[in-house]
C-alpha cells in the first residue's frame, strides 16, 4: 500500500484509516467517472477486504470533504468524479458511460436573469447521447 494519500486525507480533515488509504489509492488515479457498484467490484477484484457499508462510507466521507465531485443521473446512477476542475460531461445513454468536456469546449449565449440577491457561481452541462 502507497502512503501518497496520507497527508492529503489529513489535510483534509478526514482520519487516514488503513481502509480509506487503500480506496483512495484506487480512486484517485488520473481522472476518473465511477459509481459506488464500479468501486466495490474494484475492490474485490484487488482482493481487498473492505465492507460494502465501509465504502459507502468513505466515498460520502469523500464527497463531504470536497475530495469527489458527485454528478446525479438519476436514482441508481449516482457517479463520483476525480477531476474537481470545472468541466462538463457526455454522457452516454447505451453503455453508461461519462466523458469529460473541457470547460472552454462551451460558452454559453443566453443564460436566464439572476434574481437580484444571488450571482452566478458556475454552469455545468450534461450532454446526453444515444449510440447512432
Ligand atoms: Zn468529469
Amino acid at each position: 500500500m502507497k502512503n501518497d494519500f496520507k497527508n492529503y486525507l489529513a489535510k483534509n480533515q478526514i482520519t487516514p484509516t488503513r481502509q480509506r488509504l487503500q480506496i483512495a489509492d484506487l480512486i484517485f488515479i488520473g481522472d476518473q467517472h465511477f459509481t459506488a457498484i464500479d468501486l466495490i467490484k474494484k475492490v474485490k477484484k484487488s482482493k481487498i477486504h473492505i465492507s460494502q457499508a465501509t465504502i459507502y462510507n468513505t466515498l460520502s466521507i469523500f464527497e463531504s470533504k470536497g475530495l469527489l465531485k458527485v454528478i446525479n443521473l438519476g436514482s441508481e446512477q449516482k457517479f463520483y468524479d476525480t477531476n474537481l476542475k470545472h468541466h462538463h460531461h457526455i454522457f452516454n445513454l447505451n453503455d453508461n458511460s461519462l466523458f469529460d468536456i473541457d470547460e472552454k469546449r462551451i460558452s454559453f449565449s443566453k443564460l436566464p436573469k439572476l434574481p437580484d440577491s444571488m450571482k452566478l457561481e458556475k454552469t455545468e452541462v450534461l450532454i446526453k447521447v444515444k449510440n447512432k
